[in-house]
């Protein structure tokens, strides 16, 4: 079984996930801006079950998703990196893919692409949709 690794910046927080993620995506939605203070999170999806922190607890903020249920954003109180955001409409983490040892993985696509400032950059040759894609919820 695909063991995967990450951490905050400071090392107060670590976690891990097992096989590999999914989804992965750009997000350019305005929480995800504020959040990352760039234009887009890069985010892996994992199942929460295939989820568990390893060390430290992370400090958390819940905001209401557009779907109405509670996205819970889990960072470092120490060092504040944005570990993981808990999707609870979906059931899984997104977590952030430049908290991981090893960040291997490539966007899939671009999500919230509506929300982005005018500069942003979008990757070439990905499905790229205003919100999310259809049949995703939201
Ligand atoms: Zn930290
Ligand atoms: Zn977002």
């Amino acid at each position: 079984m695909k063991r995967h690794i990450g951490s905050c910046s400071c090392g107060e927080i670590e976690f891990c996930f097992e096989n590999d993620p999914i989804n992965s995506i750009f997000c350019y939605c305005k929480a995800c801006q504020a959040l990352t203070g760039s234009d887009k999170w890069f985010g892996v999806w994992v199942p929460k079950d295939n989820f568990n922190f390893t060390k430290g607890t992370p400090s958390s903020y819940t905001r209401k998703g557009n779907s109405s249920q509670n996205v819970n954003y889990l960072f470092c109180g120490k060092c504040s990196t944005a570990v993981c955001a808990e999707i609870t409409a979906g059931n899984f983490y997104s977590v952030s893919a430049t908290a991981l040892q090893n960040n291997e993985f490539q966007p899939r696509m671009s999500i919230y692409a509506s929300s982005a400032p005018s500069w942003a950059t979008f990757p070439s040759g990905l499905p790229t949709f205003d919100t999310l894609p259809p049949g995703m919820g939201g």
